[in-house]
């Protein structure tokens, strides 16, 4: 009886602590919004009179951003240990610095080598660190020109949208296969179903800060719905990134108006994707920061509409914890805690359960083909 109870006991554990998926995320899309911590998200909410999307997300923590060499990050360092889950030095782009050197496989391409579509989206130009710590790898985030042959000539993700400039060029994305375009109506113009590689290179730098309108060039939630209009044509799955690059910049000039339009315009980006996802169980989307901006505290929300009252303590980077939302396939393996090392694991690794599964569905597959 005893034996019978805890078998009983070990069913209803199993069947309670069974996760939702199944597997490894076919999808992933992996937000960043640059220089963004709970205090600019809780500003841009003050501002827009509600929460931002991700913040309903039911799996939420905070992250550690320390790189190799500092207790204070770039988004150079940041992004390589998003990108790869290893630390290296500031300034530094998907290599082993320090170590040997060698490069370190980025998400992408790991993704890539599954037969997954790949793509890369930002408000900053093309190559700057975030987006590059994802798709090149150099010793120096400077090594702009470097950085934008990496992209097209080594680890050619599909999707490219962001500023232009800075090492992109028209010619050479057309030389090495990619659909170029640079506005608006070219990005809206695309064929979603039939494009396979496409470089967006809107305007000669970064794009404008949506405080001051962006004219022809489009918006980061237009750029994320043609990225994934365009990856999920690959049935085998995706890996998306997309970075809301000018929410440091507007926390390095102190500058807490442009600062809540450009978060509550990732905010719109995340919504897009999880208009996407809503009803799928393939999916996983994480929304993070690299690192926090300016010091920022929220002294007095003045009502929506308007920018709450505010304090900065820096016109750099702190060490200051980012937050952390996830939904869908392995979101429950956000932690409390975590660091920024930490993503490759939940983004890669199936979850314990599942695993369990797997081994039971290959050794039945074993079996039956040793009949
Ligand atoms: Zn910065």
């Amino acid at each position: 009886m005893a034996r019978k109870l805890s078998a009983l006991f070990m069913l209803l554990l199993l069947c309670v602590t069974a996760p939702v998926a199944s597997a490894q995320p076919t999808n992933v899309i992996f937000f960043i919004g640059d220089g963004m911590a709970p205090a600019q998200v809780e500003a841009a909410g003050m501002f827009a009179g509600g929460p931002m999307s991700f913040e309903s997300f039911a799996n939420q923590g905070v992250v550690t951003t320390y790189s190799a060499n500092s207790s204070v990050t770039d988004s150079a360092a940041a992004g390589t240990a998003l990108a790869t889950g290893v630390k290296v030095n500031n300034g530094v782009i998907s290599m082993a610095y320090p170590g040997d050197g060698s490069d370190l496989q980025t998400l992408l391409e790991h993704f890539q080598g599954l037969g997954r579509s790949t793509g890369l989206v930002t408000t900053t130009y093309m190559t700057h660190a975030t987006p590059a710590a994802f798709g090149a790898h150099e010793p120096s985030r400077n090594n702009l020109s470097q950085i934008a042959g990496d992209y097209l000539n080594q680890t050619q993700p599909n999707v490219l949208l962001g500023g232009g400039g800075n090492g992109m060029l028209p010619a050479a994305a057309t030389g090495a296969g990619y659909t170029v375009v640079t506005d608006a109506a070219g990005l809206a113009g695309l064929d979603t179903e039939a494009t396979t590689y496409v470089s967006g290179q809107f305007g000669s730098s970064h794009l404008p800060y949506e405080y001051d309108g962006l004219g022809a060039l489009p918006h980061l939630s237009e750029m994320t719905t043609t990225a994934l209009n365009i990856l999920d044509n690959n049935a085998g799955g995706f890996f998306l990134m997309v970075e809301g690059g000018r929410i440091d910049h507007a926390g390095h000039n102190n500058d807490i108006q442009r600062n809540i339009r450009e978060t509550v315009e990732f905010s719109n980006a995340v919504q897009e994707a999880i208009d996407w996802a809503t009803g799928r169980t393939d999916t996983l989307i994480v929304v993070t920061a690299d690192h926090e901006t300016g010091g920022l505290t929220v002294l007095a929300d003045n009502g929506a509409g308007n920018a709450p009252t505010v304090s900065w303590s820096t016109t750099g980077h702190t060490a200051t914890n980012v937050p952390v939302y996830a939904w869908g396939v392995n979101a429950a393996l956000i932690s409390p805690v975590m660091d920024n090392t930490d993503f490759w694991e939940v983004m890669t690794v199936p979850e314990p359960a599942s695993m369990g599964l797997l081994a039971l569905a290959s050794l039945a597959l074993l079996k039956r083909r040793r009949r």
